[in-house]
């Protein structure tokens, strides 16, 4: 038994790729946790977005034509105060305007930073043959070099997802190792019963989505996306 849908879509409005901001609107809608931010056109206007968020903050590039944020130097992590976002958020101009003349720049994210334990990747892909298929595994930069993926048709259910997390090598991580705490991989399930769910209801038009990382906290704490993309046919 799979349930039902946790949220309720339509693929129409939604094409081409949707950047963090957007993507993670998408997620909220169906449940999936993330990070609170919002998008800023110059510095100015991102110190007083910071003033709206909790501190500590995250500044990150937003531009079609950089997908690796933090390879572009896109990414100012543990920003203290908004003037240290006005001031992250200058730089980064500066720095990118050289570095990556012909990018389109269309703003900042500013957003709060998370603490967890673990990075995650929960993704979504449509198979030309199977339709939609979702995947979970350990996320960040690990993802290629460590390739500790489960992938499953979706939609799936918590339950299911249980059974993909603790199948993966980082399980016992998850599980709690030698001393270390248990993680909260109930919730960490849940969002990837979401995530499935989303990708089968986006139906023919859906692309691939991308939730990396998500970082998950101890058992009880939950799990938060902080970067997102979503595309679309
Ligand atoms: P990209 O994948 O495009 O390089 P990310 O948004 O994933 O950029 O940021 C790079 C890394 O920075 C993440 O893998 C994560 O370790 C860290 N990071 C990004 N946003 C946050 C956040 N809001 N809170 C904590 N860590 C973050
Ligand atoms: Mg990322």
């Amino acid at each position: 038994d799979k349930g039902t849908s946790p949220g309720s879509i339509s693929a129409q409005g939604l094409s081409g790729a949707l950047d963090e901001a957007k993507a993670k609107a998408v997620l909220a809608d169906y449940g999936v946790p993330v990070n609170r931010g919002a998008v800023a056109p110059d510095a100015a206007a991102a110190g007083r977005a910071a003033a709206r968020l909790k501190a500590p903050f995250v500044v990150k590039v937003v531009s079609p034509d950089i997908v690796h944020k933090s390879d572009a130097g896109g990414v100012a992590l543990n920003l203290g105060d908004a003037q240290a976002v006005e001031a992250a958020v200058a730089e980064m101009a500066s720095r990118l305007a050289a570095s990556h003349p012909k990018a389109a720049i269309e703003g900042y994210l500013v957003q709060e930073m998370v603490s967890g334990e673990l990075e995650m990747f929960v993704g979504a892909r449509r198979d030309p043959l199977f339709g939609p298929v979702v995947m979970v595994g350990a996320g960040g930069v690990l993802v290629e070099l460590l390739k500790d993926v489960a992938v499953r048709l979706a939609p799936v259910s918590p339950a299911e997802a249980r059974e993909m997390l603790l199948g993966l090598r980082v399980a016992p991580l998850l599980k709690g190792f030698r001393g270390s705490a248990p993680l909260d991989l109930d919730a960490l399930a849940d969002s990837v019963s979401r995530v499935s769910w989303l990708a089968h209801d986006l139906g023919d038009r859906f692309g691939e989505l991308d939730v990396n990382p998500v970082l998950v906290g101890k058992a009880g704490q939950g799990c938060t996306g902080v970067d997102a993309r979503l595309l679309m046919n």
